[in-house]
Parts: C-alpha cells; structure tokens; sequence
C-alpha cells in the first residue's frame, strides 16, 4: 500500500532519531512491499532558524496531505537558545501546541510497558512489578481545565483566579470511542478515570462512557476515582490495559505511569483527530544535552512509528514487527547509555537503528 509520512525532524537529537525511525520505516516497506513516501516539515526551532516562526501555514497545509505525521523532539536549552529570548508566542513550544490545535488532535495516547529487560530501570519493588504491566493512556487533549475560562480578578482587595473545567458529551463521546476502539486492538478492557464523587464534569463523563460501551461489548469497562487510580498505579499497574482519562487527571497519570517504567528515552506518544490521523512522537524532549553525539537513544522515536503504523496506517502486524524488533534487541543485550547496564553492549544512535533493522 501507499503511504504518504511527513516527517518533523525537530531539533536537538530530533534530527538523529528521526533519522533512525525512518531507517526502520524503510526496512518495513521493503520487507512487507509497501511505498512510503516521506514530506520533511519545519516545526519548532529549526522552523524559526528557517522562516522566523514556530509554525507556518505551509507545515499546517503539508501535515494535512499526510496519511501521518512522526515527529522528533523540538525545543532547545532554555538558558542558552536564543529561540527563548523570543516571546512566548514565537518560541518553538507555541509551534508544537499550534499544530496540535490546528489538526484538532483531541485524542493524546501514551504507552506505559515494563520491558523484561528493563526491569532493573523501574522503581517499583519486585513483588509489586510481578509480571510486568503494559498500558496505554488515553488522554483528552483539546478540553476541559486547560482550556476553559479563566481570569485572574482583584475582589475587596484580594487576588482571585478562576479556572473552569467544562466538557460537553460530545468531547467526551469522541475520546471515549477512541478509548474503547483502542481496547478492543488490545486487553479489551477500559478503566475510565474520574472525580464523579466531587465534580459535574466527572458525573457527565461517567454516563457518556457507559453510553458508549454499550457499542462494545466485548470489552470491560471500569471506573475509578482519579486519587485511586494515582495510589494504584503504584501498587498494581499490571491491572490496567486501557486508562480513558480528561485532560489534566490524564496530564498527571500519563507523567506518573512513564516514570513507573523508569526509561524515559523507551517512551512513544500519539495524538490523534477524529480521521485516522495522528502526530506521533516520543514522549521525551529534544535532549539538547546530547545533541549531535550520535548517543540518544531511538526506541521512543521507533515505537511512535511503530503506533503511527497501528493506528493511522492499520499496518497492525507490521507495528507487531517492530515491537518485536525492539525487543529482540534489548533481548540480545544492546543498549544506548541511558539505559546501560552491566553486562550489556554500549551501542550508538545509528548501530541501535542499524540493530533494529537486522531483527526486523
Ligand atoms: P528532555 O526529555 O529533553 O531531557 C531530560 C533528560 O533525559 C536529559 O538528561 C536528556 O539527555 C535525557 N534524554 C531525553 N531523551 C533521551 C533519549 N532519547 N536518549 C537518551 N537520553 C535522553 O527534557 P528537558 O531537558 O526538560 O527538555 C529539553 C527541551 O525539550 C526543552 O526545550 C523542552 O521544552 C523540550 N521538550 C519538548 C517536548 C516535545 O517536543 N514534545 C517534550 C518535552 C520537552
């Protein structure tokens, strides 16, 4: 099949591990006979180096004509880029959110997964970790608390700030759907995240997700109370497949569930819109302390490719392919420096992409 991929290089190490995504990309189009073709896009810093903004109409209109997009890392050192003397508006992080807002992404999806290998990374006791645990979390994105209206008002002489939290069913319906159509790709099971005890938004959310299980059967469907979910997370992550979430509970479990796997350059991320569309990208940032070392680490970088083959090419058994691929590799017992340990191989950015694309 032919797809068209546009490709956001970023800055920092973006460059490096983009380089070696694309490598694994092209090992897949070859071994399962399909055409990429590949649209380089400006975002971030290397875009106001080109055209003085973060974030052009053209990268808008480019991304569009996209079946997807997979981005590295933008951002640079905040105390020594110029891009942060700019205002804020203009600087490349303003880049990122404009290109969320402008293709609508709603849906952000992160995977949380123990590799075995990787054990000795997570900060759990043993007993707790038992066999591991592999869950995604899906959050809303474009709605409630960060979104809604807010004002900062001096009343009898005293500050007040007011933020308002509002989702309406619609927004919910749309990334309950997602959240179930997801499970149903994987453990068949939804454990929608609330505060239905304190907050209106949460009771909504509560009856829109029951509405919309309905639709699927064959999957599970849980609710818990967001305090409970953070205290389980740490006591029991092998229970979750599917964590359906709002925007800020979503913001906070997502950061908590990545650093329960303690390997942060293993972590992919996507954000999708109502279309098969998505931006896909690691979880980490541009990493401008290791910039042009030829040292970062390409695995987050590889399984967003991997989820962009998944979810927006309905590539399955090739994202399987890379998956497998990955482990396979840290199996064999290479390892960038982040996440060395004794008895490992120390391999580069590019010997790691060259690894993959041997298993693959
Ligand atoms: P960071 O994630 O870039 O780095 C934190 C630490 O993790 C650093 O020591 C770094 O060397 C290491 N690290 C990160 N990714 C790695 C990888 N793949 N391999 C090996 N080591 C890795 O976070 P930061 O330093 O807070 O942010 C740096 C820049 O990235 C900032 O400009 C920030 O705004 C930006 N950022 C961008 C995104 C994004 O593009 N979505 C996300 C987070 C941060």
């Amino acid at each position: 099949m032919n797809f068209k991929i546009g490709l956001i290089h970023g800055d920092g190490i973006g460059p490096e591990i983009v380089n070696e995504a694309k490598k694994v990309l092209e090992a897949v189009s070859s071994k399962y006979s399909h055409s990429f073709t590949y649209e380089n896009l400006l975002l971030g810093g290397a875009s106001i180096d080109a055209t003085g903004e973060p974030l052009t109409d053209e990268t808008i209109e480019s991304a569009k004509d996209c079946d997807a997009v997979l981005m590295g890392s933008i951002g640079g050192d905040a105390k020594t880029s110029p891009w942060y003397q700019l205002e804020p508006s203009k600087r490349p992080e303003a880049g990122l959110l404009g290109i969320r807002k402008a293709l609508n992404l709603f849906a952000n999806l992160r995977p949380a997964y123990l590799y075995d290998e990787l054990r000795d990374a997570c900060p759990l006791k043993k007993e707790i970790i038992g066999d591991g645990f592999d869950m995604i979390i899906i959050r809303e994105l474009t709605g409630g608390l960060y979104f809604g209206e807010k004002k900062t008002v001096v009343e009898d002489g005293m500050r007040k700030a007011i933020d308002t939290l509002t989702y309406d069913e619609n927004e919910i319906r749309r990334i309950a759907k997602r959240g179930f159509e997801i499970a149903m790709k994987r453990g068949k099971k939804v454990t929608s995240v609330d505060k239905a005890n304190v907050l209106d938004s949460s009771r909504l959310w509560r009856a829109v997700v029951e509405e919309v299980a309905k639709d699927y059967p064959e999957v599970t469907l849980e609710h818990m109370l967001v305090d409970n979910c953070a205290m389980q997370l740490v006591m029991n992550p092998g229970q979750f497949d599917v964590i359906l979430t709002e925007n800020m509970f979503g913001d906070i479990l997502s950061d908590e569930a990545s650093m329960v796997t303690g390997s942060i350059g293993m972590l992919s991320s996507a954000s999708l819109n109502e279309t098969k569309f998505g931006l896909y990208e690691p979880s980490h940032g541009s990493a401008p302390d290791i910039a042009g070392k030829n040292i970062a680490n390409p695995i987050a970088t590889v399984l967003s490719a991997a989820m962009m083959l998944r979810y927006s090419l309905d590539l399955d058994r090739e994202a399987d392919a890379v998956e497998a691929a990955v482990r396979k590799v840290l199996k064999d017992g290479y390892r960038t420096g982040d996440i060395m340990s004794e008895g490992c191989t120390q391999v580069s950015t590019t010997q790691l992409g060259d690894l993959l694309v041997e298993r693959l």
